[in-house]
């Protein structure tokens, strides 16, 4: 709930607003995740609050870390469906990915997600929690977090099929009197869903936008990405250029491009996808994403060199390129890899339960 839902909610059972506000404070700024533990209020106030509602509905199943300090959480909604959600720790500012469905209903071939298929889409409560969870993780619960936090919607599912909830959960967390992580902090990702990227540009307080492309052609991206028979790159990238038009100037607009070896990344592939960008007149960079290895998929990552020869290109064109350091792949915490796995695959690795 945001502060007025719950200052509402709270005037329901007959107390003032002002206790609302300090149960938002105590959820979202103090990271507390139970009733009990809010001390300053009345204990009539928390029996009566634990009658009526509850403070968590998430619960960690498992928690994972990587080599380099990654850490990846497969938690349960109340319902018992998957949630997953990585923690990235970054020398200026730690990441926290997170996912907006369990599961996905896209079915872009070279990402497991899209072998659970749709489970359900997540509530902005249940959006909201994950930040929590993995934030009282890393710091410890009522802790200031040390070094700020970034957010990007790139874990599970297709941020924009559950856009309602995503922009709700936004908004609480932009909230000064909570965690006060602003838009300008948090990056979406989308696979390609035209209306509301459109939608999107209509929003003064937004976060920024990412759109992952992994093809230059229509016919190499409905393989890849079937998205797109839906909204063609035509029509994607009308809409990219529409949304450009708003940028302000501290906003970032960027394309993912995961490089799969032997599929999208060869020097005609570099030279199409520069083309493409540049007759649509679009400025954002790209991001080259050497794929993840994602057992049972038929994909393997690009080699560097490859990398570094489709950067070139893009460079020579006048392309921003950058190319993104996999974090967590140990931990099958990176681009791709999400999947809901626990058990055997990972059972050599570090798995600590710290969940109900
Ligand atoms: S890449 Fe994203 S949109 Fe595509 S199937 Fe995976 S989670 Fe869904």
């Amino acid at each position: 709930m945001c502060e007025s839902e719950l200052v509402s909610f709270v005037e329901t059972l007959g107390e003032p607003a002002y206790r609302g506000r300090q149960v938002f404070a105590a959820l979202q700024h103090r990271r507390l995740t139970n009733f009990d533990d809010i001390t300053d209020l009345p204990q009539a106030f928390r029996n009566k609050l634990n009658e009526v509602a509850t403070a968590s509905t998430l619960t960690v199943a498992s928690r994972f870390i990587s080599e380099d300090g990654t850490r990846r959480y497969l938690m349960k909604t109340h319902d018992s469906f998957p949630v997953e959600t990585v923690f990235i720790p970054e020398e200026r500012r730690d990441t926290i990915c997170f996912s907006s469905q369990s599961g996905c209903p896209l079915q872009c071939t070279f990402c497991l997600t899209a072998q659970l298929g749709l489970l359900r889409s997540l509530t902005a409560a249940e959006i909201v929690e994950q930040i929590v969870i993995a934030l009282n993780d890393a710091y410890g619960v009522g802790t200031k977090t040390p070094r700020g936090t970034n957010l990007v919607g790139m874990g599970a599912g297709e941020p924009f099929l559950n856009f309602d909830e995503l922009m709700k959960a936004l908004r609480v967390m932009a909230s000064p009197e909570g965690l006060h992580i602003v838009p300008n902090r948090v990056t979406i990702s989308t696979a390609g869903i035209v209306p509301r990227i459109r939608d999107l540009a209509a929003f003064e307080d937004r976060p920024h936008l990412a759109i992952s492309l992994a093809a230059p052609t229509d016919e190499l991206r409905n393989e890849l990405m079937p998205i797109n028979k839906k909204w063609p790159l035509e029509e994607l990238l009308a809409a990219c250029r529409d949304f450009e038009r708003t940028l302000k100037p501290n906003e970032r607009f960027t394309f993912e491009y995961v490089m799969l070896d032997g599929i999208n990344d060869s020097e005609e592939h570099a030279r199409q996808l520069a083309n493409l960008l540049n007759r649509h007149q679009l400025k954002a960079k790209v991001n080259l994403i050497p794929h993840n290895p994602a057992e049972p998929l038929p994909y393997y990552p690009s080699t560097e060199e490859t990398v570094a020869r489709f950067r070139s290109i893009l460079e020579s064109k006048g392309i921003h390129t950058y190319v993104r350091r996999p974090r967590g792949r140990d931990i099958f915490a990176a681009c791709g890899q999400l999947a809901a796995r626990e058990g055997t695959t990972i059972s050599s690795l570090e798995s600590t339960s710290v969940g109900a």
